[in-house]
C-alpha cells in the first residue's frame, strides 16, 4: 500500500525518488530502514521497468514472447499491490522473485549499478511469467528468457565496449557460459533480430549447466501459479 502512495508521488514530483533514497540512507543510520527500505526497493523496480531500454527487449523463447507488454504488466501489478517488493539484506546485493508469495526480494534498495538494474529485469521476467500462469514452461526456457532480457538491458545501457559484459559472480566456466551466450544474443535483440533457434538451444543448455540449475533436467517445469 505504501508503495502505491509513493508511486503516485514520484509520478508527479520528479525529485521524490531521490528524496526517498536520501530518506532511506538517513533511515538506515537511525535504524528505521525496515520502514523505508521496502518502499525504496519498490521504487527501484518501478524505475527500472519504466526505463526506455525496456522497449528494446523484444524476443521469443519457446512459445513465449518477452517484451514491453510482459514487463509493463509487472509494473502495473506492483502499483496495484498484487506483486510485492521487499528488501532483504541477507541477499547481499542479489535479487529473487518468489512465485509462491508473488514477491520480489531485493538485496539492495536503490540500485547503484546497471548490473543491479539488469538483475531486476531478470526477476521481472519471472514475475511476468508468473502473472501469465505459465504452468508448462520449462526451467530452461524460463531462465534462458530471464538471462537474455537481463543481458539485453545491460548491454543496451552499457557505456563500455560491447565486449565488456556481465560475468558470473561466483565465477566458474560452465555458469559463466550463460552470460557469454546471453551477451552475444543480446546484441542481436538490440539489432531487432530474433536469435536463431540453435542459439536459443545453446542458451538453454548453458542454463542447465549453471550451478544454480544443476538439479533440473531439460524437462523440469517451473511452478508458475499465477498472482
Ligand atoms: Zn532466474
Amino acid at each position: 500500500m505504501a508503495t502505491q502512495r509513493f508511486w503516485f508521488l514520484t509520478r508527479h514530483v520528479p525529485d521524490t525518488v531521490t528524496f526517498l533514497e536520501d530518506l532511506a540512507h538517513m533511515a538506515e543510520a537511525h535504524k528505521l530502514k525496515d520502514v523505508f527500505a521496502p518502499i525504496v526497493a519498490g521504487h527501484t523496480v518501478l524505475r527500472v521497468l519504466s526505463d526506455p531500454m525496456i522497449q528494446r527487449i523484444r524476443f521469443r523463447i519457446g512459445a513465449q514472447d518477452v517484451g514491453p507488454p510482459l514487463l509493463l504488466r509487472v509494473a502495473q501489478l506492483i502499483r496495484e499491490g498484487t506483486i510485492k517488493v521487499e528488501y532483504d539484506p541477507k541477499m547481499q546485493g542479489g535479487a529473487e522473485y518468489d512465485m509462491a508469495t508473488n514477491t520480489f526480494h531485493l538485496g539492495f534498495t536503490a540500485a547503484q549499478t546497471v548490473t543491479q538494474e539488469a538483475l531486476v529485469v531478470h526477476e521481472a521476467v519471472h514475475a511476468g511469467f508468473d502473472a501469465l500462469s505459465c504452468k508448462r514452461m520449462t526451467v530452461a526456457d524460463s531462465e534462458a528468457a530471464a538471462y537474455l532480457a537481463q543481458c539485453t538491458y545491460a548491454r543496451g545501457k552499457s557505456k563500455s565496449a560491447p565486449t565488456v559484459r556481465l560475468l558470473e559472480s561466483s565465477f566458474d566456466r560452465a555458469s559463466d557460459l550463460v552470460f557469454e551466450i546471453g551477451w552475444r544474443l543480446a546484441g542481436e535483440v538490440l539489432d531487432n533480430r530474433q536469435p536463431a533457434e540453435a542459439d536459443v538451444a545453446r542458451l538453454r543448455q548453458a542454463v542447465l549447466g549453471h550451478h544454480h540449475y544443476k538439479h533440473y533436467t531439460a524437462a523440469s517445469v517451473e511452478k508458475y501459479d499465477g498472482v
